[in-house]
């Protein structure tokens, strides 16, 4: 067979795969964690005994979420010179995401020298390549301490709603303890990873054994922490369902500890090579100042794909973004004529994949477990998985892979998960089923907040997010936003998050500078970013077509409200760019100041 041949093959497998998961509508639903499966919400870490008195106070800035986007921004504050911050957080403490996603294994996938923010303000250096959870949890309550966030900090408590006063210019915030705040500015944060959801498969209601989800991991059950030792499972027969970058983490661990663990699988994972280890003290001891920042931006440049002198980071980001992503702009880039780019984006996508297929063979011995194991489709789809030991656990005796073939479960009875008519009697069920990801930023943040003349921002965001640089909207003063919508988009994300921090930190700082009571985006700036994010969206649209559904493609739906509420579609580099101009410009372009 020739190449071209091979690769129309391919992607005729692809499309079969794709068109599985397509046909059973069932398989895609989720159902959110409310009503009588509020209770998945409940907070394992939290004192459930804590109580306060109300607070009535006046604050500059409230920002609502206390993870890395939060800490971010009341850190830029600080350094603006704007302190009166308060920091109201549903947790009981900082962190966010790495607040809830305790489960064992958790790391995280992008390396930590440029993931953990601030590592040069607060002095610390990480432990490893890709820090652990705990380690980025304590780094988060670190930085909280290094700024003195705590003082102001507004713990387990639960954002219920603002209101713009335009008498007093100011928002009236409440919460879920009877506090009334009163702020001249708002950060509302809406992390994807925030509202966990479990599959709506049938009889999920009348299981009886133990169930949670990974971001609220039930270590009194399992025993352990989230590095391991789950000893309470050493009779328990556990399924874990749904096999994302989460369950990628955990299973390894569950497979260690439990008497028998059944994973059941949609869709399998592209799990590549993970390469961790520990820091190199002679390495950190010759890093001069400014180096955080010369990485990060040597990251950034290399998954947009630019010339670079050298990989500083090097890893499986870099090496997806150099040899797939853009080995056609590459190779245009140094002057080399490419008939079809298109083609050897794919030649080079293929040729990742058929290793990543080629890892399954030589890892796993069974040999329908491997063929089970193999994820068919382009990388673009699916979020890249990182592990070492995954896909070594399936040679335990003690672990089945029950792979549903894109189909899902069929349903969960009292006692048992049923997959083709076969029921596997389980104790304890573990959801690694995802988050709500494509969800309405108000949905994520909790409660909805009122602007200008009581418009809600759930109504004039209903058919997708509108905003100036993903941080603020019309109709909305003095208010600001990070959400994982309009705004750049890198592997490194917590970069992109001080991008939108170190931005409203200097438009806040600007309006006390001008005396300004409010500000808040022109419509035509605003209308001119939006249409920038849906033509960037649109192009990029022929891909996820032919993915198979997920988050990733808003389940395979490619509406205006889905292309609204992506991020910026071009490359990150000019994303940057972007922003660089208008801070450097200085006139506060498309924002307002009364
Ligand atoms: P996820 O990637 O959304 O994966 C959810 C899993 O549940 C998928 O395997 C999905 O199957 C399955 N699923 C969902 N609904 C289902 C249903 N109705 N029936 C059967 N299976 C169902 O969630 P996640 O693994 O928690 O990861 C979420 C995101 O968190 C990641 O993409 C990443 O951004 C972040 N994360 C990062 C790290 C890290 O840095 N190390 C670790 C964990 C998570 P399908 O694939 O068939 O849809």
């Amino acid at each position: 067979m020739s190449p071209r041949d091979d690769q129309s093959a391919l992607q005729q497998r692809y499309q079969e795969e794709r068109d599985k998961r397509i046909k059973n509508s069932a398989a895609r639903s989720v159902q959110g964690l409310e009503g009588e499966f509020a209770g998945y919400l409940h907070d394992p870490f939290a004192d459930t005994g804590f109580v306060r008195d109300p607070l009535h106070k006046e604050f500059d800035v409230v920002i609502v979420g206390g993870g890395i986007a939060g800490l971010l921004t009341a850190a830029r504050l600080t350094q603006a010179g704007i302190s009166r911050v308060c920091i109201v957080e549903k947790g009981a403490d900082f962190g966010g995401a790495w607040y809830w996603n305790r489960y064992p294994g958790i790391a995280c996938d992008t390396e930590s020298y440029i993931y953990l923010p601030l590592l040069e303000e607060t002095g610390y250096m990480p432990t490893r390549k890709y820090a652990s959870g705990l380690e980025i949890l304590a780094y988060c309550r670190k930085v909280a301490r290094h700024f003195a966030l705590y003082d102001n900090a507004l713990l387990q408590t639960e954002f219920k709603g603002a209101q713009w006063q335009e008498d007093t210019s100011r928002w009236i915030v409440r919460t879920d303890r009877q506090d009334v705040l009163s702020a001249r500015f708002v950060v509302l944060i809406g992390n994807k990873l925030h509202r966990p959801q479990l599959p709506a498969i049938p009889g999920i209601k009348s299981f009886k054994g133990h169930s949670f989800h990974t971001s609220r991991w039930d270590y009194n059950y399992t025993g352990g922490d989230s590095r391991g030792g789950l000893t309470g499972l050493s009779d328990k027969r556990i399924g874990i369902i749904g096999t994302g970058a989460t369950a990628v983490q955990c299973v390894p661990h569950l497979a260690r500890w439990a008497k028998h663990l059944y994973v059941f699988q949609r869709t399998p994972a592209p799990v590549d090579v993970r390469n961790d280890r520990e820091t190199d003290p002679q390495w950190a001891k010759s890093l001069k100042p400014g180096w955080q920042q010369e990485r990060m931006d040597n990251f950034t440049a290399v998954v947009s794909g630019y010339d670079v002198d050298q990989d500083l980071v090097c890893d499986g980001w870099t090496d997806l973004a150099r040899n797939v992503k853009l080995a056609a702009v590459r190779k245009l880039r140094a002057g080399e004529v490419i008939p079809d780019p298109d083609a050897v984006v794919q030649a080079a996508d293929d040729e990742r994949m058929n290793r990543i297929r080629a890892r399954i063979d030589a890892t796993v011995r069974d040999k329908s477990t491997a063929e089970s194991l193999k994820p068919w489709y382009r990388q673009a789809c699916k979020r890249p998985g990182f592990h070492d030991q995954y896909l070594d656990t399936f040679n335990q005796p003690n672990v089945t892979l029950v792979d549903t073939r894109g189909k899902g479960i069929e349903s969960i009875t009292t006692n048992a998960v049923v997959v083709d008519g076969k029921e596997y009697a389980v104790d304890c069920l573990v959801f690694a089923t995802g988050f709500e990801y494509n969800s309405d930023f108000t949905r994520i943040l909790g409660a909805d907040i009122e602007g200008r003349g009581g418009l809600s921002l759930s109504r004039k965001w209903q058919d997708g997010a509108e905003t100036f640089h993903g941080i603020a909207s019309t109709g909305f003063p003095n208010a600001f936003f990070i959400g994982g919508m309009q705004i750049g988009y890198s592997p490194n994300f917590t970069h992109m998050l001080d991008i939108s921090a170190r931005q409203i930190a200097s438009v806040i700082a600007q309006a006390r500078l001008r005396n300004a009571t409010t500000v808040e985006p022109t419509q035509e700036a605003e209308n001119e970013w939006v249409e920038l994010i849906v033509k960037l969206s649109q192009a990029k649209e022929a891909v996820l077509r032919e993915c198979t559904p997920g988050y990733i493609n808003n389940e395979g739906v490619l509406d205006l409200r889905a292309r609204k509420n992506r991020l910026y579609g071009g490359d990150t580099v000019s994303f940057l760019t972007r922003m660089d101009a208008w801070q450097k410009d200085g006139t506060f372009k498309g924002l307002r100041f009364v």
